[in-house]
């Protein structure tokens, strides 16, 4: 079974804590596992913490080690380079294991979506593996 979430970004570089939406399509799930997945080139998905500061950091930090305005080939096109190369390095899926119809998932554990190249309308698949 897989099924998709709309997620609108509001922001060029952004941090969203989908776990609630992840969960909400796995209620009554057996045990198994979800893959959350993206298929764009210019957001991620990580599993970590959703503290707020720690939320701004994700994205800085990745815009420090691609810069923006950095110099990329691929910016001879189309003006996102630093975007494509967050998303290779942070990667486009996640694979979590399913307890008792939710996400098996530890205390501080969240699952995020990161935009690189905002304000777009994304859509994450969850694929139920089970
Ligand atoms: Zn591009």
């Amino acid at each position: 079974m897989r099924w998709e979430i709309q997620i609108d970004t509001t922001e060029r570089l952004q941090a969203i804590d989908i776990t609630d939406r992840v969960n909400e399509l796995l209620k009554g799930a057996r045990s198994g596992a979800a893959l959350i997945s993206v298929k764009h080139t210019t957001c991620g998905i990580i599993v970590n913490e959703a503290e707020e500061g720690l939320m701004e950091d994700y994205v800085k930090w990745l815009s420090n080690l691609f810069p923006i305005n950095g110099k990329y080939r691929h910016n001879q096109i189309d003006n996102n380079g630093h975007a494509h190369l967050s998303s290779a390095v942070v990667g486009n899926s996640r694979l979590i294991p399913i307890s008792e119809g939710k996400l098996d998932l530890g205390t501080w554990q969240r699952v995020i979506l990161l935009e690189f190249d905002g304000p777009r309308r994304r859509t994450v698949g969850v694929t139920l593996m089970q």
